[in-house]
């Protein structure tokens, strides 16, 4: 390096080039793109998937229920619970929480939420009655329940958005399929950015619900939800092909609940709306979940973003930490009597009080809720 050869000018025009390079740096970023504002993408032809190869036989045994509740392992100790530490936070890979762009855009709120509640007529009394009085109570405009019989009595009390989807009573595959096409299809005529799915055993953390999609963009390819097989499904791929070729995906249980963003669910479309959906589940004979995620993972190719912040019953929902439940965005039950399957929470309610302990939560969550115990939460 023989700097001192270099001529005073030369080493002016090197200065001042430089400076013009950090001017140029300074400028690009401040003006960042607005990305939020991007319209949903036109529906994509069907692509070629990436499907398993050779003719493998279909291992869809695995999820014959419709939370493929055959097989499943609970994977929840195979990495540390991200809520526990820190300050709420959503997991996962949000994609643009950070970009200076996501602080310009207007707060997500609940009324941007459509929330449907999957029931049946036997359990309008034994399990809608305690979400309406528990977290329904506190989202009655955006909470839609898709049931199979008329209830006056529901109808009166509950004061909220029933839906008759008139499709079967009976737990299979098709009763099931109807009455998610029903959900869909009410989901895109609502407008609303986002379309999250839960049984009538699941307790819905609205806080943590809201502040979880507030980090991920509607208009943007947004599934998310967690798989109850610790493994993608295989299948024989029978909507782009004849069946020869599997495919393998991943799909989020829906005892466990998932939410789809509109931008996302808005190019399920061609195989998901008025009827669609049937026909897609009757040619994978999959069940309900299943065929979301078959939809959205194999033939859009967009991959399911995994969560545990989301629970079913199929897990131990006693290894959940109590100090975090309060942080996760769904709770559910399961078997009262010999085989008890609730979250680890104290509170007003004894057990037998409240057994599925989703009264216990609503009141840590609402304290001032007048049937709350008063010194609850002190
Ligand atoms: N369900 C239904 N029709 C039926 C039985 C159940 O729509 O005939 C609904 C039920 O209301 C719940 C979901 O399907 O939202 C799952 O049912 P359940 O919790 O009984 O079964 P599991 O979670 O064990 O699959
Ligand atoms: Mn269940």
């Amino acid at each position: 390096m023989h700097l001192s050869s270099i001529g005073i000018s030369k080493r002016c025009f090197l200065v001042s080039l430089a400076l013009c390079a950090l001017l140029l740096l300074l400028i690009s970023t401040l003006q960042t793109p607005q990305r939020q504002g991007e319209p949903p993408q036109p529906r994509p032809h069907a692509r070629p998937t990436r499907a398993g190869r050779g003719n493998k036989p279909h291992s869809t045994r695995n999820a014959t229920g419709h939370s493929a509740a055959g097989n499943v392992k609970d994977f929840s100790v195979t990495r540390p619970h991200p809520p526990e530490a820190g300050p709420r936070r959503p997991e996962g890979n949000a994609p643009h929480a950070s970009l200076p762009g996501s602080q310009s855009r207007e707060p997500l709120e609940l009324k941007d939420i459509f929330i449907a509640v999957k029931t049946t007529r036997k359990y309008h009394k034994s399990r809608l009655q305690l979400l309406f009085q528990t977290w329904v109570s506190e989202a009655k405009e955006q909470t839609f329940i898709f049931t199979d019989g008329e209830d006056a009595e529901l109808k009166k009390k509950a004061g909220a958005n029933i839906i008759n989807t008139n499709c079967s009573a009976a737990h299979t595959r098709q009763a099931l399929c109807c009455k998610m096409s029903v959900e869909y299809d009410k989901f895109i005529e609502s407008q609303k950015k986002w379309f999250c799915h839960v049984d009538d055993d699941n307790y819905v953390i609205l806080p943590s619900l809201l502040q979880l999609l507030s980090s991920y963009s509607h208009t943007q390819d947004v599934y998310l939800g967690r798989p109850s097989l610790d493994h993608p499904i295989e299948t024989a791929e029978r909507v782009k092909s004849d069946g020869s070729v599997s495919v393998k995906f991943w799909f989020a249980t829906g005892g466990a609940g998932f939410c789809i963003s509109r931008g996302l669910a808005l190019k399920m479309s061609p195989w998901a709306s008025l009827g669609n959906f049937i026909t897609t589940a009757e040619k994978i004979r999959l069940p309900d979940d299943c065929t979301i995620g078959y939809i959205i993972e194999a033939l859009l190719e967009v991959p399911l973003k995994h969560t545990r912040l989301f629970h079913s019953h199929l897990e131990n929902l006693q290894r959940l930490r109590t100090d975090s439940v309060l942080r996760q965005v769904t709770l559910s039950y399961g078997g009262f009597e010999n085989k008890r399957n609730v979250v680890s929470i104290a509170g007003g309610f004894s057990l037998a009080e409240d057994p599925s302990r989703f009264k216990t939560v609503h009141c840590l969550l609402y304290p001032k809720t007048h049937w709350c115990p008063h010194n609850v939460h002190h």
